[in-house]
Formats: structure tokens, sequence, C-alpha cells
């Protein structure tokens, strides 16, 4: 029997992000660590039959219906695309968050598997900062690799932007000519506070009001119809496409969040901002039935929050960095 993910306010949980691994090619400042990154050991990792049974219980008996893969960075998990068929198989709408790098070799099997949506991690479209921003000079891999995603057939093909105050704060122009040039949608994302530096600050965030208002010095455009997605989306008066805008620093959308984070290691989260998390791993690897499953799902569910409090004086910021949560 089918039950829904609700928790105590009313919010129906359809959407699972699973993280496949915390490691990552790139050292993206925001994200983790240049060194003296702890990686999972392999064992404590969930296998591809281990992410797939719960996959496949949380679609046919509690009403997921669309799977993100993330990281850590999806595509450093070796044959990756045996996950992607499987979870295809399920039915869902099947999407991944990626840096982008190697994209140009595998866009086009990660497509045949399944896949059909894809988000790219950008920052910069200058390669001294994309050094500087991820500590790797990868920007013509990551270009090339745009470019593979949208021959592959991926539809949408995102990029996800997170500008910064003194780092990357004077691109925004660019990346939505880019956006247009290409034929992708730039969706800007407000830097939120789980860079494992700790150097997040108010100041260094760049608000979606100031975006919108730089936008404006060069575009015309006007709000499109939200729905249930976190990103504020605005389409060109001159019919060449969309961008949004993801404010979930100033702006959250925590009252309409539909998600859940299951972690590498198989721990369940119901928020990125989450202090607890419900054990999964522990459970599939002593034997738990599938109802036992759910219903350890369903009780982390009921106790989510009724949304982040970043900005307030009880703030607490976890402890796990964005790449070992999943973006
Ligand atoms: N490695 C993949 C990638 O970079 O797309 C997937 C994982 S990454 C953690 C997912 C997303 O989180 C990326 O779009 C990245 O830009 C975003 N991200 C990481 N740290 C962030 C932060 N402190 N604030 C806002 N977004 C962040
Ligand atoms: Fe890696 Fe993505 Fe984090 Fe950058 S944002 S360090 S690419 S996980």
């Amino acid at each position: 029997m089918t039950q829904s993910l609700i928790d105590t306010f009313g919010r129906v949980h359809t959407d699972l992000r699973i993280s496949v691994t915390d490691r990552c090619n790139f050292r993206c400042a925001y994200c983790m660590p240049e060194e003296g990154m702890e990686w999972l050991k392999r064992e404590g990792i969930l296998s591809y039959e281990e992410i797939e049974r719960i996959a496949r219980i949380l679609v046919n008996d509690a009403g997921v219906k669309t799977i993100r893969l993330t990281g850590g960075e999806p595509t450093v998990r070796a044959r990756l695309t045996i996950l992607v068929e499987r979870l295809a198989k399920l039915g869902v709408e099947l999407s991944m968050t990626t840096n982008g790098a190697t994209l140009a070799l595998i866009a086009n099997d990660l497509r045949a598997a399944g896949l059909t949506r894809l988000n790219i991690s950008i920052d910069t479209l200058h390669e001294d900062r994309f050094y500087q921003l991820t500590k790797r000079n990868e920007l013509p891999r990551v270009l090339e690799g745009i470019d593979a995603a949208v021959a592959a057939g991926f539809d949408p093909v995102k990029l996800n932007v997170v500008p910064m105050r003194g780092i990357n704060h004077d691109e925004i122009l660019d990346f939505l000519h880019f956006g247009r040039e290409k034929g992708v949608i730039v969706r800007f994302i407000e830097f939120m506070p789980l860079d494992a530096q700790s150097e997040w600050s108010n100041e260094r965030v760049i608000t979606a009001k100031e975006i919108l208002t730089t936008a404006a010095t060069e575009f015309n455009f006007s709000p499109i119809t939200r729905g249930s997605s976190p990103a504020e989306r605005f389409a060109y008066a001159d019919g060449s496409g969309e961008f949004g805008v993801i404010a979930s620093v100033t702006e959250p959308f925590c009252e309409a969040c539909d998600r859940i984070r299951l972690t590498a290691d198989g721990q369940l989260r119901n928020c990125l901002f989450a202090l607890g998390h419900t054990d999964l791993r522990g459970l599939l690897r002593s034997g738990a039935s599938d109802a036992e499953i759910v219903a350890a799902v369903a009780g982390e569910v009921r106790q989510k929050w009724a949304g982040h409090s970043i900005n307030q004086v009880h703030f607490i910021r976890p402890s796990k960095s964005m790449s070992q949560l999943g973006g």
C-alpha cells in the first residue's frame, strides 16, 4: 500500500536526492576544504543494489516521483550508468547535478541509460577564476561538457551558478548571455552557509534582488508561474528562453519543500540544514523489511521543521559540508 511522506506542516515529499559518493575531483571552496577531507570508506558507502532498493521502496510504496543523483561528484563513482539504468526502470523523472568535467566523455551514455535532465555547476567563465574557485584547471572540459549535454539531448540543461561578492559577482550578465547563446537555463543560487571553510557571511551573498536588478540592466523579462520549484523563473521578453533565481537565503522556499536527501553512507536527512538523520544503511544491513524502511523514512519526514533559520540568532550550522550532504 502506498503511503505519503507527509510532515506535520502538511508538506508531501516526492523528491528524493541521492548522493552517490562524497568524493569529488574538484575542491570548490564554498563546498569542501582544499585538503584534509576524510572520505567515507568504501564499505560505508551504499552499494548500487542498496541505493536501488531504497529508491524502489520509496517510489513504489511512499509516493516518490522524482530522483536526482548528486554528491560529491556523482560522475567519479565507477560505472554510474549501471545505477542510472536501474533507477530509470522505476519510471521516475531522473536527473543529476554534476560539475560537468567528464560529460564530454559520458553524456551520451548517461542519456542512453535513461537520465533525462542535467544540472551543471559552473561559477565563472574565466579560466584563472575557475582555478581559484575549484583548484582545478578544468574550465575547457566543463564548457565541452555543457555542449556535450545539449548535443546528447538532455532537456533541459540547467547551469547552477553561485554568485559571491568579491569573487564572481561581476559575471551575472555574462552568464545570462552565455545561457541564451547555448540554449541552456541559467539558475543563480544564493550562497549558503554550508562551506567547509566557514567563510560564509551575509555580505558575501549576492541576493536574488541584486541579481534581478543587474539582469534588468540589459534584459526584459517577466516571471513565470512558479509551481513547486524552489527557483523563481523568468522568461525573456524576446522569447529566447528563461533563467532562474533560487533565493535560498533571503527568501527561502521552505514552506513548499518536498525534498528528502540520502547521503552516500545511507543517512536520510529531511533538510539540507537538518542536524539529525535516520540511519537507513544500518536498517538495510540488519535485514529490515520494506515496510520497516518506509516507516523509518516516514518518521524522519514527520520530524521535519518548518524551515531553516539562516540569519536568525538560533541558527546552527550543520557540521557537514555541502559535498557531504549533496546539493
Ligand atoms: N559535484 C556536483 C556539482 O558540483 O554540481 C554535485 C554536488 S554539489 C554539492 C551540488 C550543488 O551545490 C552545486 O550546484 C554547487 O554549486 C552547490 N553548492 C555547493 N556549496 C554551496 C554553497 N555553500 N551555497 C550554495 N550552493 C552551493
Ligand atoms: Fe565538488 Fe560539486 Fe562540491 Fe565543487 S560543488 S567541490 S564540484 S561536490
